[in-house]
């Protein structure tokens, strides 16, 4: 996926062949997970080996980033602007807004993540569209949000639904935890779509489900609350809306790591937080492809409006 990345980023070349073990770090033996012995030099250290892999999901995207300075114990605060000093490889990125413009925080290389991370960055959030063409989703998301009496067992059941009602009607999905209570299910559109038209599906999906299943699902927010079932949150579908980066790490206990799986995995996954800062390294280590392996070929597109109720319902 890295050749496409590069392709779909036009990958910065400001400092082609400088390492990112050269980004200087400053308290690398901070505790940053408050008890469980896991320092800023090992979430740099996290941070480095996969960098391809978040690269992936997150380079060339405008970002919202979860800063924790003084650890996960402490206030952590979300940023959407870059700041002073914060190095080179951090760019940003000028996104136009109903009056006028601002500007966001992107990166496009390990050295970009490293620099994040030394600004005790700890969650990395991308739109759903690249800061080249803000004003289209390149994926849809759904995001399942449980109610806490939800059984694990009908969480995993609930995104399989989601997974076949979206192949019904020709869309490949992909799944990750979201290495906190739910699971997310990430459609790639190519060519992209224009935000009302992601937005209207994803609402459809989420209100045709929820009407075939209303013992399962609401799409309704926060009525996950009332009715203790899952709520497909599909308003992670707008401009300047976003959702976890796949392979970033989560500021809860335990460093859990939002991680891409395989569809065929879900059956024998444990929870939403099954892969953590050690898990999910040794996973990616051991296994033999990318379980997000042609992501980034697949060309897919929206059907027409009457498809998913007529194939769901
Ligand atoms: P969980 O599985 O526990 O729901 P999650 O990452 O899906 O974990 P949500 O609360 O469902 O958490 O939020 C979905 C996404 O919405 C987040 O990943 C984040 O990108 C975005 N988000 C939520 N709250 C905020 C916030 N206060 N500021 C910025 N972005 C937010
Ligand atoms: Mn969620
Ligand atoms: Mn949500």
């Amino acid at each position: 996926r890295s050749a496409a990345t590069r392709r779909a980023t036009g990958q910065r070349t400001k400092t082609a062949g400088t390492a990112p073990g050269d980004v200087r770090l400053t308290h690398p033996e901070r505790e940053v997970f408050p008890g469980e012995g896991i320092t800023k030099a090992d979430v740099a250290a996290y941070y480095r080996a996969v960098a391809p892999l978040l690269l992936a999901d997150v380079g060339g995207r405008p970002l919202s980033v979860l800063r924790c300075p003084d650890g996960t114990g402490k206030a952590c605060f979300f940023q959407k602007h870059t700041g002073r000093g914060w190095g080179d490889h951090v760019r940003s990125v000028t996104v136009k807004e109903k009056s006028g413009s601002d500007r966001y925080l992107a990166v496009d290389d390990a050295i970009g993540v490293l620099q994040l991370v030394q600004m005790n960055v700890l969650e990395f959030h991308p739109w759903g569209a690249l800061a080249t063409d803000q004003n289209h989703a390149d994926r849809i998301i759904f995001d399942l949000d449980p109610h806490p009496s939800v059984t694990w067992s009908e969480v995993k059941k609930a995104a399989r639904i989601v997974h076949d009602a979206l192949a019904a009607i020709g869309l490949e999905s992909f799944l990750r935890t979201s290495g906190g209570k739910g699971l997310h299910i990430v459609v790639p559109l190519a060519p992209a779509v224009p935000w009302d038209e992601a937005k209207q599906f994803a609402a459809q999906v989420a209100d045709t489900l929820a009407g075939a299943r209303p013992r399962t699902f609401v799409s309704i927010a926060g009525e996950q609350k009332r009715d203790k079932r899952i709520f497909i949150d599909w308003l992670r579908n707008a401009r300047g809306a976003t959702s976890v980066g796949s392979y970033s790490l989560r500021a809860r206990a335990g460093a859990p790591v939002a991680m891409p799986i395989e569809w065929s995995e879900l059956a024998r996954l444990r929870s939403a937080a099954a892969y953590d800062i050690r898990s999910a390294l040794a996973k990616i280590k051991r296994r033999k492809r990318d379980p997000w392996e042609g992501f980034d070929r697949i060309r897919q597109t929206l059907p027409s409006p009457g498809a998913v109720e007529a194939r769901n319902s």
